[in-house]
């Protein structure tokens, strides 16, 4: 354990962001006896689970899916619903006495002046100093919607999937869902389910569809376990596993993608985990329809040409990390924006800089979070001892 006489040790190590990543990491920071501070600008943990549309459940197992420290009770089942797991977060912290301030939004992390450890300037004018920082700001930060040609005076109504709660206000209404990925693919089937007159989705890119257990054996049980093996090795036995398990829907719109599933996942896109979909498109409750290309007055104009005239256009286009501004200026961002090292590892430029959850693995983020913060645990706990060690010399 860190010696706390020592003047480096007394500094905490502060954590941006109170979702699950952050919690987990200050939770086996504390095991390590390593101080740790939590920052969050919402008022409460698990903010963005409070945010998600109602019916989200994980699609990772509850087992797969606890932080270091702390089941999810059983009650909660195989897939833990959203609420649940807000509950799972808040009771997380409460069972690891976490220090945690809320209402804090750090703008910026810095190096400290006397170059030991780093700056973090957050609001109210705070200038908080710590011996190391864990970036846990989220992979869902910042909704992103594409630069549609005509979007800026499009008359209908278009909101960012991030804004979807439940399908109440869209009853009876005709409805373009925008982007298959999970959370279009599953708020398409929420539409449907809760009266929607229409629902199309718009696929640039057909996705892989998974079942989420197949014969009660859950599909991220195979991702871990496949995780490791070559990609084309992968791809074979995933594309002959859904030639089984998915029907062809190819007459409905969706044909099977021709890029294998663990080579999409290398490009960042994580297969569809079915919901409902295959059913809703299979009766044609879900209709897929071409990529959006633009926007024209009340239209919406689609890659295939044609111009449809929805009610309500949901975009489910992604977000961004939109790290810049709090990091952009040291270095540690790769051309996509997204961190360059993750868990136990810290740049060569930025020592003492750590990230969680900038990942987004096939095995669930979740599970990857809570490998990442005990070697990051580790990591901090270790440098203490050759600090100390080092200094004793
Ligand atoms: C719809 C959806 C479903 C998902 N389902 C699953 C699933 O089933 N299984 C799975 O393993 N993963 C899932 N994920 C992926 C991932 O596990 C979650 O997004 C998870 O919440 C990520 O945790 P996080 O702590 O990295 O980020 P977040 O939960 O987004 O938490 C980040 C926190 O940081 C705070 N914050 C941000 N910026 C600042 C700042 N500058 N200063 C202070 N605070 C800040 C935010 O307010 C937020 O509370 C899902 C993601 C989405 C979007």
């Amino acid at each position: 354990m860190p010696d706390d006489s020592d003047p480096a040790n007394t500094l905490p190590v502060y954590v941006i962001g109170a979702g699950p990543g952050g919690l987990a990491v200050a939770a086996a920071l504390r095991e390590q006896g390593v101080r740790a501070v939590v920052l969050e600008k919402s008022d409460a943990v698990g903010a963005s689970w409070r945010r998600h549309y109602e019916r989200l459940r994980l699609h990772t197992t509850r087992r797969m899916s606890a932080l270091p420290g702390l089941r999810i009770p059983r009650s909660s089942g195989r897939w833990v619903p959203r609420a649940q797991l807000v509950r799972y977060l808040e009771k997380y912290a409460e069972h690891h006495g976490l220090d945690i301030v809320t209402r804090v939004e750090v703008t910026r992390v810095e190096r400290s002046p006397d170059g030991t450890g780093w700056l973090l300037r957050a609001t109210g004018g705070r200038e908080l100093t710590g011996r190391a920082v864990v970036v846990a700001t989220g992979y869902n930060h910042t909704p992103r919607l594409p630069s549609w040609p005509g979007l800026a005076s499009y008359g209908g109504e278009l909101l960012h999937a991030g804004e979807y709660r439940n399908a109440g206000p869209y009853a009876g209404k005709d409805v373009l869902v925008v982007g298959a990925g999970n959370t279009g693919a599953e708020i398409a089937v929420d539409l449907v389910e809760g009266g929607a007159a229409r629902v199309r989705l718009a696929v640039r890119t057909v996705p892989h569809i998974v079942r989420r257990s197949t014969l009660g054996w859950p599909a991220q049980a195979n991702a871990v376990l496949v995780r490791r093996l070559p990609v084309r090795l992968v791809d074979r036995a995933a594309g002959a596993l859904a030639r089984l398990s998915v029907p062809d829907l190819s007459a409905k719109g969706l044909p099977r993608p021709e890029t294998g599933l663990y080579s999409r996942v290398r490009e960042g896109a994580i297969p569809v985990q079915d919901v409902g979909l295959i059913k809703a498109v299979r009766e044609g409750r879900v209709e897929p329809v071409a990529a959006v290309e633009s926007f024209e007055a009340d239209k919406v104009v689609l890659a295939d040409g044609s111009r449809i005239t929805p009610e309500v256009v949901i975009a489910a286009t992604g977000y961004r990390r939109a790290l810049e501004d709090l990091l952009g200026h040291l270095d540690v961002l790769d051309e996509r924006g997204r961190p360059v090292t993750h868990g136990g590892r810290t740049p060569e430029q930025a020592r003492g800089l750590y990230f969680t959850g900038f990942t987004n693995p096939i095995s669930g983020n979740l599970r990857e979070m809570a490998i990442d913060a005990r070697k990051i645990a580790k990591a901090l706990s270790r440098r203490s001892r050759q600090g100390l060690s080092r200094r004793s010399r």
